[in-house]
This record gives structure tokens, C-alpha cells and sequence, in this order.
């Protein structure tokens, strides 16, 4: 790589016959750089220039005066970039200055003679020199001629056009790939095999630039030229190819637009001049900043295309032409300060190598090629890539060997060959990989045995879950039975009514509010309340269902409680018990109203003794000695009516004996009734479990009646404020037959009609599933227990409530 700054050169052009020259010095030092003064006489420093200064001093690489030959700027200039160029780095010349200061004299030359060719003939004459005098590399040259006028480019070496006008000319247009590096579409690159080729197509540039010159003025003063060699290089046999490119740059003038005077058409085009140079000191002033990110190449096509000569790869070197008659010495004054910041910017050259990949395919086939010869040679073996069964067979016996071998010292000798030693390799990394495999599928093991674990317990849970499940279909089962039964009965019942009575309203009505009342589940629970102190210490119940009452169990006691010949007797008891209640109630009624009587009519006879002692204080008589007759009265009736009390409270007192004995007896009467329930509910399970084996056979299968569902979710979102509940301190004979539960959700309830078989084969749907259910008859159950426990009243203790009130002495 070569850093180094852009190499800036100053040329003076000779005056003309009738040119006034300016004043300036060339100061020419060997050893350092060369530095030109120019003197601005006072009367001539007017606006442009500050006129407080008369001298200007410029530093350049070198300043080549008025006499300097071709050959000379050649040989400076020139010849160093070319031989950069022909060693793979990208190189540019261009030459910078006012209109008719020298540009295209410097870069192309003089038509004249011979000895003023420019630097691009002498460029091309060299560089085919040296190819031709280097053998040792195999070089192909290409050129291109590009013209940009007005921010387009057109294509100077395109064969098939003989251009009239510049448009007629191929346009040129730049794109940029996604590295960032530009490309010139439409850019003719045109080889040239030697010097006089180049030349050739050197001179239809420039004929076709001439031509296609603007008439009303030279379009060539305003437009910028840029002829490039492509020179590619490589090594015969080497897959690596050198590139490199030579910009010789003919710029456009440089003169500001205020000073060519014109207008209109021209000055559009002046301001496109000036516009593009202006753009190419924008990059450049941008290039001499130190930490400047942003370069505008992009602004202008010329400084796009040159992107890479400025501040990129490439050995770049300017030439500022100076026309230094008096007239333009601001101009070249201008030229020079622009070329003092062209001279800041530093740029990297680097080798543009890239490889060839088919020719390093060909090259390394044939290294492989020579080596396996070679070996061969050297070995007495010729070899092929494979290793023999033979070879692989004793190299499994080493390695197992080897690794075997506790001693730390051992090693695997397989001799230099690298065939070898890779299976070796191969072959301990398998065995590696077994090992590691081995170890996973112990701890695979490991896991799965804690997980069977778990699954045993979700599975125990998920049999108990299941279990009883089946339990409450059983019931279920048991009650929609007794229910098609109580159904069928109804009806019959209600057909023989109707045959015996057609007509008579009346009685259907009563009859149909009778079946009615039968048919609903609810006055089941009606009755059920009546007795429900007894209900409560059903023992059987309570030992099936572990404490809790399920609502089938309690429906299907109620429906033959019903039905049993026991039922009737409890029946008639509790009948008999309402009636001697009442009595009883009545008796107590009676018996304060004695009470109350014969305290009044104690009052009485006190009030009249008082009467008569103060009568006898006041007016003494033999009368006041004697028995009133009036409390001799007051006393009968005293006595006849604690007679009749006595009477009545004998009564209550048999009245009590008779309902605790009916009591007694129909508790009696429940537990028998209990007893055989018990033994009906056993015999109907195992009867279901016969009849329907599906419904019990596969704990996997369960069977859900949607409407029993459906009325389970309405219990469980029902609460039971409706039922009334009885306290204590409220009148228990007037109450009692009102506990009963008006809960609609129980009285809509209907048997199941039809069944849908869910089958589950999932375990974690079966959970769900079981889980849910569950959920719902768990609501139900609680419910039902609410409902009974809703009655806490027994008979007895409201008898003994209410004699307690009622006797007082
Ligand atoms: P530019 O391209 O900068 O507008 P030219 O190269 O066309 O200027 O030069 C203008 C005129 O000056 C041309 O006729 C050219 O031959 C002449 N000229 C320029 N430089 C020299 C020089 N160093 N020696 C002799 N003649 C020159
Ligand atoms: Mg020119």
C-alpha cells in the first residue's frame, strides 16, 4: 500500500506575440519543493483579489516554465504513474486551468509536430514499451474514452456510431454496485494489442470529440475528457491477476462565469462548467479535512468517476496550467490556490490483485497431480485416496490397543501417513460421540423412572376419581328407573280416573294437582322435611357416602319411603302426632286463659276485702263482721274454674305421654323403613351393574346424562333463600307444615331420557373431564345438604317447648 498526497505540478504556458506578461518568480529548488510568486500590480487588483496584497507565493512538486518540453513534462509527471500503473495500482493525471492555459496541449499535445505530443501518446508509448519488454507476465491493455458535457457521459470510442452531433454519441450512465464501486455503463472498453492500436483509437476519440463539437463555441472547453488505460496483468501459471487502471484527465476550464461574458444558452452551459469544477473542489476541500465522513462524489458525474483518483486507490497527480499574461492573473491566481488544497489530500494506493478461481481450480489440480507423483517416487507405493480393508482392520486394532493402555506414555504410531492418522481421528471422535450417547440414554432412563412414579399417583387418584364416579352413576341410574316407574303410575292412574269420572272438572283438576305434586321430585322433599329429624341419622346413608348425602341416594329414600307399607304407617302417625299437637296447642290456650281468669278474680277478692276494712274504720257495723256474700261468690268461682284447669292440664299431660309415644313409634317406623331401603338400594346397584355392564365395565368410559348436567349447573347456581327456615321462638305448630322447599331448579328437574357415551382415551382429557363432573354433583350435593339442614325441629322438643310455657304452677 502507498499513502502519499496528491503530487500537484504547475505549468506556465508560453506567452503569446501579442500578451502582456504578469509578474512572477519561479523559485526552482532541487532538494525541496519549487515555489512560484505571482505579483498582482495594484491597478489590476480590483474586486477579486484582495488588493492589500501585491504577491502570492504557491508551493508546488514542481513548476515547469514557459520553455518546458513535452518530453520534460513527460518524464515528471507522467512516466512515475504509468510505472505505478504498470506495477497493479490505479494511477490519474489531470490537468487543471482556466480555458486556453494549456490543459489539452499537456494531456493530448499539439497537432503540429510530433515533439509536442502529449502526455497521453507518450503514456501509451511507454507503457507498450515496457510490456513488450516485460516477459515474465502476460499483460492485456484496454482503453476507454469518455466524454462528460453537461453532467452526461457519451461513450468517444464507440465504433458504430459516426457521430454528427455529441448526443448522437452513446450515453454514458454511472451505477454503483452494493461495495460502493462505480461502474460506467455504456462505456466501450476497447483492447489494444499495441501502441499504434491505442493511437489509433486515441485519434477516432478525439475526431469523434471534434466533430461533435458544439458550433456556436468549442465544446471542448467546456467538457471533460478522460481517457483511460485498463492494463490487466498476471504470471504465467499464477492464478492471481493484477488490475489497474490510468485516468489522463483533460479537464474543463476553469474560468469563473461572470468573466466569459455570455448569456443565455451558453451561460447554462457555463454554469454546468463551472458547476462540476465547483462539485470537484467540494470533494476536494471535503478530502482535505481531517474527520470529514462525507465525501460529495455523488454531485457530479466527473467527481463520481473520479471518484477513486480522489482520496481512494489510487496515485493521483494534478497539473495546474497557468496562463500567465496580465489579463489572467487572477484566474491563475485561482488555479493555483485551488491546487494548494488539491495537494492537502492524501490517498491509498493499493495492489488491485484478486484470484482467478478457474485458473486456481486448474493450478491446485495440477499441485495435487505433482505431489502424488512425487509421493509415489519417494514411497515405491503408488497410492490411491482410499485406505485398504486390510489397513483399516489393524488400524482399529491400534487405536483399541492404545486406548486400553493405562500407561501415559503410550502413543498411536501410525506412521506419516495422513490417511491414516484422519481415520485415526475419525474413529476416537465416534467413539466419543457412542460414549456421550450412552451417557444421555442413562439419564433418559433415570428420568422416565421418576415420571413413572408420578403417573402412578395421578393414576391412583385418577381410579379413586373414577370410582366414584361410577358410584354416582349408579345412582343416577337408580333413580331414573324409579322415576319411569313413578311416571308410569301417574298415568295409569290418571287413565282410570279419567274413566271412571269423565267430566267432572272438578275432580280431574284436584287429581291432575295431586299427580302433579307426585310426579315432582320437589314434593318428594316436602315430605321428606316433614320427617326430617329422623332423616338426618340415616346411618347407612352416611356410611356409604363417607359422611356426605349424595342427592340421588336421598331422592331414591324418599320415592320409596313413599311406597313402603311403613311409609303409610309413619304417615298416619305423623297425621295423628298434628292432630294431638293441636289439641294439645288448644289446651294450652285454654289453660292460660283459667289461669289468667282465676288471678283476676284473686284481684277481686282483695280489692274487696280492702273496700270493707276501710268501710269498717269509717262507720263500724255488724254487718262488716259477717261473711260477704260477694267474696263467698268470688271463691266459687275460683273454685270451679282451677277444677276445670286441673281437668285441662290432666288432659295436656296424657295429651304429652300420647305424643311421645307416637313419636317413639314412628321413629321406630323410620328405621325399619331405613333398614329395608338399605337392602332395596344394594339389591338395585348390583341388579344395574347386570343390566347395563357397559355403564360400569371400562373405567375409562363415562356416561353422562346432558340434561342431568344441565339441571345440575342450575341447582349449583340457585341458592335456596327460598326455602323458609323456622327458628326456634317462632310457633312450631303453625310452622311446621310451611318447611318446605320451593327451589324451582328442583322442581323442573326431569329423569334422563337419553344417554351420550363419551369415551375417553386421553388421560389428561379424562381428568378434565372427571374433574368437572365432579364439580357439578359436588355442587349439587352441597346444595341438598343445605336444603335439609334447613329443618332442625324434632317433634318432641317442640312439645316440651311448648308445656314448658304453658304450665306455671
Ligand atoms: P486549453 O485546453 O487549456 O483550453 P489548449 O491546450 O487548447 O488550452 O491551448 C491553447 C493554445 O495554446 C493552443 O493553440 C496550444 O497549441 C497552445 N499551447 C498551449 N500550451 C502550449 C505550450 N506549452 N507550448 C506551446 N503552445 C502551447
Ligand atoms: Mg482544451
Amino acid at each position: 500500500m502507498v499513502k502519499e498526497t496528491i503530487r500537484v505540478y504547475a505549468r506556465v504556458k508560453p506567452l503569446g506575440r501579442r500578451q502582456q506578461a504578469g509578474i512572477y518568480s519561479v523559485d526552482d529548488d532541487e532538494t525541496s519543493l519549487s515555489s512560484l510568486e505571482i505579483i498582482m500590480p495594484r491597478d489590476l487588483a480590483d474586486g477579486f483579489v484582495n488588493n492589500k496584497r501585491e504577491s502570492y507565493k504557491f508551493k508546488f512538486q514542481r513548476i515547469f516554465d514557459q520553455e518546458a518540453k513535452q518530453d520534460v513534462i513527460f518524464d515528471s509527471i507522467a512516466k512515475p504513474v504509468a510505472e505505478c500503473v504498470l506495477a497493479g495500482y490505479n494511477g490519474t493525471v489531470f490537468a487543471y486551468g482556466q480555458t486556453g492555459s494549456g490543459k489539452t496541449f499537456t494531456i493530448t499535445g499539439g497537432a503540429e509536430r510530433y515533439s509536442d505530443r502529449g502526455i497521453i501518446p507518450r503514456t501509451l508509448s511507454y507503457i507498450f514499451d515496457q510490456l513488450q519488454k516485460d516477459s515474465s507476465k502476460v499483460y492485456t491493455t484496454h482503453v476507454s474514452y469518455l466524454e462528460i458535457y453537461n453532467e452526461c457521459g457519451y461513450d468517444l470510442l464507440d465504433p458504430r456510431h459516426e457521430a454528427s452531433r455529441l448526443e448522437d454519441l452513446p450515453k454514458v450512465t454511472i451505477m454503483e454496485d452494493a461495495d460502493q464501486n462505480i461502474h460506467l455503463k455504456n462505456l466501450s472498453l476497447q483492447q489494444a494489442t499495441s501502441e499504434e492500436e491505442a493511437l489509433n483509437l486515441l485519434f477516432m476519440g478525439d475526431t469523434n470529440r471534434m466533430i461533435a463539437e458544439t458550433p456556436m463555441n468549442q465544446a471542448s472547453t467546456r467538457s471533460h475528457c478522460i481517457f483511460t488505460i485498463h492494463i490487466s496483468s498476471k504470471e504465467p501459471g499464477s492464478a492471481t491477476i493484477r488490475r489497474s487502471k490510468l485516468h489522463l484527465v483533460d479537464l474543463a476550464g476553469s474560468e469563473r462565469v461572470a468573466k466569459t461574458g455570455v448569456g443565455g444558452h451558453l451561460l447554462t452551459e457555463a454554469k454546468y462548467i463551472n458547476l462540476s469544477l465547483h462539485y470537484l473542489e467540494q470533494v476536494i476541500i471535503a478530502l482535505a479535512e481531517k474527520n470529514r465522513s462525507h465525501i460529495p462524489y455523488r454531485n457530479s458525474m466527473m467527481t463520481s468517476v473520479l471518484r477513486d483518483s480522489l482520496g481512494g486507490n489510487c496515485m493521483t497527480t494534478m497539473i495546474a496550467t497557468l496562463s500567465i499574461d496580465k489579463r489572467n492573473i487572477d484566474e491563475s491566481i485561482a488555479t493555483c490556490r485551488f491546487a494548494q488544497r488539491v495537494a492537502l489530500i492524501k490517498n491509498e494506493a493499493v495492489l488491485n490483485e484478486e484470484i482467478d478461481p478457474r485458473l486456481m481450480i486448474v493450478q491446485l489440480k495440477k499441485e495435487i497431480q505433482e505431489l502424488k507423483d512425487e509421493l509415489a517416487l519417494v514411497t515405491g507405493k503408488q497410492r490411491t485416496s482410499e485406505l485398504s480393508q486390510e489397513e483399516l482392520l489393524q488400524l482399529d486394532e491400534l487405536i483399541e490397543t492404545f486406548l486400553e493402555d493405562n500407561d501415559p506414555d503410550s502413543t498411536l504410531d501410525v506412521g506419516a501417513d495422513m490417511r491414516k492418522i484422519k481415520y485415526c481421528f475419525v474413529h476416537v471422535k465416534q467413539l466419543m460421540k457412542h460414549s456421550k450417547t450412552s451417557d444421555k440414554k442413562l439419564f433418559l432412563q433415570h428420568s422416565s423412572e421418576e415420571k413413572d412414579t408420578n403417573k402412578e399417583a395421578g393414576e391412583e387418584e385418577l381410579k379413586k376419581l373414577k370410582d366414584l364416579l361410577q358410584q354416582r352413576d349408579n345412582e343416577i341410574n337408580i333413580l331414573v328407573n324409579m322415576l319411569k316407574k313413578e311416571k308410569k303410575k301417574t298415568q295409569d292412574a290418571l287413565f282410570q280416573l279419567n274413566a271412571a269420572s269423565a267430566g267432572s272438572t272438578v275432580l280431574e283438576q284436584s287429581v291432575s294437582t295431586h299427580l302433579e305434586e307426585s310426579q315432582s321430585p320437589s314434593s318428594c322433599l316436602k315430605e321428606a322435611e316433614d320427617v326430617s329429624s329422623s332423616v338426618h341419622r340415616l346411618p347407612f346413608l352416611s356410611r356409604q357416602t363417607g359422611g356426605k348425602m349424595s342427592l340421588g341416594c336421598w331422592e331414591a329414600f324418599e320415592v320409596f319411603k313413599r311406597d313402603h307399607a311403613d311409609g303409610i304407617t309413619i304417615e298416619d302417625s305423623k297425621q295423628l302426632l298434628k292432630q294431638r299437637f293441636a289439641e294439645a296447642k288448644c289446651l294450652g290456650d285454654k289453660l292460660n286463659e283459667v289461669r289468667n281468669k282465676i288471678n283476676h278474680l284473686k284481684g277481686e277478692i282483695t280489692q274487696r276485702r280492702i273496700q270493707r276494712a276501710a268501710l269498717a274504720v269509717s262507720s263500724p257495723s255488724e254487718e262488716l263482721n259477717t261473711l260477704d256474700p260477694v267474696e263467698e261468690n268470688l271463691r266459687m268461682q275460683i273454685e270451679e274454674e282451677k277444677k276445670s284447669y286441673k281437668t285441662m292440664f290432666n288432659r295436656l299431660k296424657g295429651l304429652k305421654v300420647e305424643i311421645e309415644h307416637l313419636q317413639l313409634l314412628m321413629e321406630k317406623a323410620m328405621m325399619k323403613l331405613q333398614k329395608d331401603f338399605e337392602v332395596w338400594w344394594s339389591e338395585e346397584t348390583i341388579s344395574l351393574k347386570q343390566e347395563k355392564p357397559e355403564m360400569v365395565r371400562s373405567p375409562n368410559t363415562l356416561t353422562v346424562y346432558p340434561q342431568f348436567v344441565k339441571s345440575s349447573q342450575l341447582l349449583s347456581t340457585n341458592s335456596f333463600s327460598e326455602t323458609t327456615r323456622v327458628s326456634p321462638n317462632e310457633d312450631p305448630a303453625g310452622k311446621n307444615n310451611s318447611i318446605t322447599s320451593s327451589n324451582p331448579a328442583l322442581k323442573t328437574r326431569t329423569p334422563p331420557s337419553s344417554s351420550t357415551s363419551i369415551s375417553l382415551t386421553g388421560d389428561t382429557q379424562a381428568d378434565a373431564d372427571i374433574q368437572a363432573f365432579m364439580k357439578a354433583r359436588q355442587n349439587i350435593l352441597q346444595k341438598t345438604a343445605q336444603c335439609y339442614s334447613l329443618c332442625p325441629f324434632r317433634l318432641g322438643e317442640q312439645m316440651k317447648f311448648l308445656l314448658q310455657s304453658t304450665i306455671f304452677f
